[in-house]
């Protein structure tokens, strides 16, 4: 008796696990598919992506539904579309030998009569977005009040996304005596109240330690200044020839901008996130899984459900501002068995979210060095050591030889060896050779200076917003720092007052800061940013305060509303320096002819 047989599978489902070539059940199926076999029970199952979980609930309600009756029995909501069509495909494969069975995807973004011709069929089993789903019940294309069994998939990310409201909707157009089974990856408060709100006595079940990251992931962090960033994250990919990552940003701008940069800079690179058309997300993907594409730049919601097994490395290039987020991310990698790297380029003000994530991921995490320049350098040239070493020949090149003979007949082993190496070598010294140490702490960074003082070289800028927007001093000193990336000492006398505030930077970041607030605007309002001739070091005096009148007049801080939580910036314009467009780098070698 084979281990699946042992949970209660029968034999369709275990000649597809066969066929699929899976050997042993892994965790979570091993605890769910026993119970939701043997019981008519609502379940919560803590797990995370990658642990085999579609299987864990896939299997059960293959096995429970009529696959005689046309009738839908099973809904399964999802949060995207990827996450859908991946659970969709799986799901036929584990009820192949099943005849008769109809799974139907049903998401945004495609035909919403071609679904409703799939359903009208006779679906068994639906797998659903809940914006979609919500959209084809109000339309009567899909009748759900006969499900038996109704699967929450990644929960907490469905209420990441604000779901919530389509979720509770579209539950309530099913039958109160139905089995809800409930998977996420995190268990904060929102889910553990659906699952109060639509569960009966559910069965708990839990895969390692709670909110615990995949055991096959390692995290590493890499304390930089803001400004090196992007430098930083280059060097991380040079640093690991063969990577195949998803590189994480906060934001669908900084998404694309990185990816752009990255391409320019000659890495295989792509940007996703949902600015993409569907069919320009799909291709993107599909680059991403033939491995043309070796560094994927993605928003947090545009990754979900990349269902790649291979990934070597996650890198968060920002940390996400919701840090459970941040065990999605990672568990992007280290999947299917295989290990993975989760690493994280951070500045100092960030350094305490490490403390908060750990606590989380229950893991720590390994503070590392960004590698020098020369550690890179060695690392290629062992790297392409290695890579001759495997290349099989192509016997193609071999009508030409005689000729390359003769062209390299006066050079020795040892001399062709020095020029091949030097040919790539030279590419990435060049690069490296006076590359500064990016670590925090390394070496001269505005970091470690001194804090700024009010000087002659000072400049103190006015700037339209003030305590009427909800900013204390400290907020809008955070706010600026955000928008240009200076180091925290590097703005000082922040003076508030009800409309407008004053700020004092270096004068030499004059340019940088006039240019990181062109576009950025705060609760969909302009920001104003001009030089004051008061320079500051002191209280506010009336230097601004003709300012303010002059403001007043036109029109500014009358806004009414206060700003909901938290300030918003739109439109934030980065500084030059975060991009810096550097020719010759270390990456151009990948370019694909
Ligand atoms: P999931 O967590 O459902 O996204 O599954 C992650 C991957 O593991 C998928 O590619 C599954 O096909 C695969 N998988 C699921 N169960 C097993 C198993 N018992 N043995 C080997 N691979 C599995």
């Amino acid at each position: 008796m084979t281990k699946f047989q042992s949970l209660g599978l029968e034999q369709p489902l275990l000649q597809a696990i066969t066929d699929l070539g899976f050997e042993t059940p892994s965790e979570v199926q091993e605890k769910t598919i026993p119970i939701l076999l043997a019981h008519e029970t609502d379940m919560v199952s803590l797990a995370q992506t990658g642990t085999g979980k579609t299987a864990a609930f896939g299997f059960p309600m293959l096995q429970k539904i009529d696959i005689e009756s046309r009738t839908t029995q099973g809904l399964i909501l999802s949060p995207t579309r990827e996450l859908c069509l991946q659970i969709t495909s799986e799901l036929k494969l584990y009820g192949k030998y099943l005849p008769g069975l109809n799974v139907v995807a049903v998401y945004g973004g495609a035909s919403i009569t071609e679904q409703a011709k799939q359903i009208k069929k006779g679906a068994q089993i639906i797998v659903a977005t809940p914006g979609r789903m919500k959209d084809m019940i109000g339309r009567r294309m899909l009748d759900i009040s006969k499900i038996e069994y109704c699967v929450l998939d990644e929960a907490d990310e469905m209420l990441n996304m604000g779901f919530y409201e389509d979720i509770t909707d579209i539950l309530s157009h099913t039958p109160e005596d139905k089995c809800t089974w409930l998977f996420s990856a995190t268990m904060p408060k929102e889910v553990a109240a659906i699952a109060q709100k639509f569960m009966d006595q559910p069965q708990e079940v839990t895969i390692g330690a709670k909110n615990v990251g995949a055991d096959s992931v390692s995290h590493e962090y890499y304390l930089v200044n803001a400004k090196d960033r992007y430098q930083a994250l280059k060097r991380l990919a040079d640093m690991h020839p063969d990577i195949f990552s998803v590189v994480f940003c906060r934001t669908k701008r900084d998404t694309q901008k990185v990816a752009e940069m990255l391409i320019e800079d000659g890495y295989n690179a792509a940007a996703l996130h949902g600015d993409l058309s569907q069919n320009q997300r799909d291709l993107v993907m599909k680059s991403f899984r033939t491995r043309q594409i070796q560094m994927l730049v993605a928003t947090d919601v545009a990754a979900r459900g990349i269902d790649v097994d291979d990934i070597t490395h996650v890198i968060n290039y920002q940390l996400p501002d919701e840090i459970e987020t941040y065990t999605h991310r990672s568990g992007r990698t280290g999947r299917a068995g295989k290990t993975g790297v989760s690493m994280v380029i951070i500045s100092k003000s960030e350094q305490r979210k490490i403390k908060a994530i750990e606590k989380i991921i229950q893991k720590s995490f390994i503070q590392k060095e960004v590698p020098s320049g020369m550690e890179i350098c060695e690392k290629q040239l062992f790297h392409l050591a290695n890579s001759i070493k495997d290349t099989e020949v192509n016997h193609d090149i071999d009508p030409y030889l005689p000729k390359i003979h003769e062209v390299l007949e006066d050079f020795s082993k040892e001399e062709l060896i020095k020029k091949v190496f030097s040919v790539e070598f030279t590419r990435f010294y060049n690069y490296y050779k006076k590359a500064k140490d990016l670590n925090v702490g390394g070496g001269n960074h505005p970091e470690d200076r001194e804090p700024a003082k009010v000087t002659e070289d000072s400049t103190r800028y006015f700037i339209n917003l003030g305590r009427k927007d909800g900013l204390q001093w400290m907020d809008l000193k955070d706010l600026i720092r955000e928008v240009t990336e200076l180091p925290k000492d590097d703005v000082f006398h922040v003076d508030t007052m009800d409309t407008f505030s004053f700020f004092n930077t270096d004068s030499k970041y004059v340019d940088l800061v006039i240019e990181a607030f062109k576009g950025v605007q705060f609760n969909d309002r302009r920001v104003e940013i001009e030089i004051s001739k008061d320079r500051g070091g002191r209280k506010f005096g009336g230097g601004g305060r003709g300012k303010d009148k002059g403001r007043k007049k036109g029109g500014f801080g009358k806004k009414g509303g206060f700003p909901d939580d938290r300030p918003k910036f739109k439109g934030k314009s980065r500084r030059k320096e975060e991009w810096p467009k550097e020719k010759g780098t270390g990456g151009k070698r990948r370019r694909k002819r």
